[in-house]
């Protein structure tokens, strides 16, 4: 197992060392692991601010891919936060400034709101909101290339009062799909939403085989574990998903590279 998404206290919301967290992944037997710690340059919401201590996290990050690495794989990662304008910029910086195996691309917020508050929904039909996030992601991804898989691709699905029936939105989406698959790109099963007993899996298997149908074949699998329990979770079936999918393997990454492993 391999998983592909996770935090540590290097991240704002996160308070559990790293140490703590590889170790856990250590005990359940996982293979590989990428530490992808949040960074969101000029966060939409100034109640948080995702920035990072780079020097700090990378040093972490060299030393426990040393340490730990005659017991599990772990994959230098960090998860941006993309917005359109200056913080995009920031993000290309932040990914040439190290050598990271990993780089999620992730919505956290939208035409200047942030997707976990109700501000962004309140008053809009479902319809009009889904439209303008999927065409907000667009614009991102058109922009952005810097970035290995996208982040919960329907993150919007765990936030909105109301869902709109997936043909509002779904020309939308493809379209994103389609940038992702034209520029050699993946995207993750992100399995947080289990725990949470969301509504809709992310992604949802109807874009999970948009993806593959429009040629893509490079998916990861991550907990988004924020804490110890969450690693590794619903990661059987996660991968169920990719099989149903038609997806045979799983990506892992090294130094920005994709290999290939075969899903058990
Ligand atoms: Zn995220
Ligand atoms: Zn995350």
């Amino acid at each position: 197992m391999y998983d592909y998404h996770t935090h540590s206290d290097f991240s704002e919301d996160c308070s559990v060392p790293l140490e703590t967290m590889i170790d856990q992944a250590v005990s359940l037997g996982l293979k590989g692991y990428a530490v992808t710690d949040h960074y969101d340059p000029d966060y939409c919401n100034p109640d948080y601010i995702f920035t990072l201590d780079f020097p700090a996290y990378h040093q972490a990050l060299l030393e426990t891919q040393h340490r730990y690495r005659s017991s599990i794989n772990i994959a230098k990662g960090i998860e941006l936060g993309v917005q359109l304008g200056g913080p995009m910029q920031k993000c290309r910086e932040a990914v040439a400034g190290f050598p990271y195996d990993f780089v999620i691309g992730s919505i956290h917020c939208a035409e200047g709101y942030d997707i976990y508050l109700s501000d962004y929904y309140e008053g809009r039909a479902p319809e009009d909101v889904y439209r303008g996030f999927y065409a907000y992601m667009l614009e991102c991804f058109k922009g952005f290339k810097d970035y290995d898989v996208v982040g919960h691709f329907n993150v919007i699905d765990r936030y909105a009062p109301a869902m709109p029936g997936s043909d509002a939105y779904m020309d939308i989406a493809r379209q994103i799909m389609q940038v992702i698959v034209d520029d050699g790109k993946g995207i993750e099963i992100n399995t947080s939403r289990d725990r949470q007993l969301l509504p809709r899996p992310t992604p949802t298997r109807e874009l999970l085989q948009m993806y593959v149908d429009l040629g893509g074949e490079t998916v990861t699998i991550g907990s988004d574990a924020h804490d110890t329990e969450i690693i590794g979770y619903g990661f059987r079936e996660a991968k169920e998903m990719m099989l149903s999918a038609g997806l045979r393997y799983l990506a892992v990454f090294s130094e920005r590279k994709v290999s290939y492993v075969k899903i058990s």
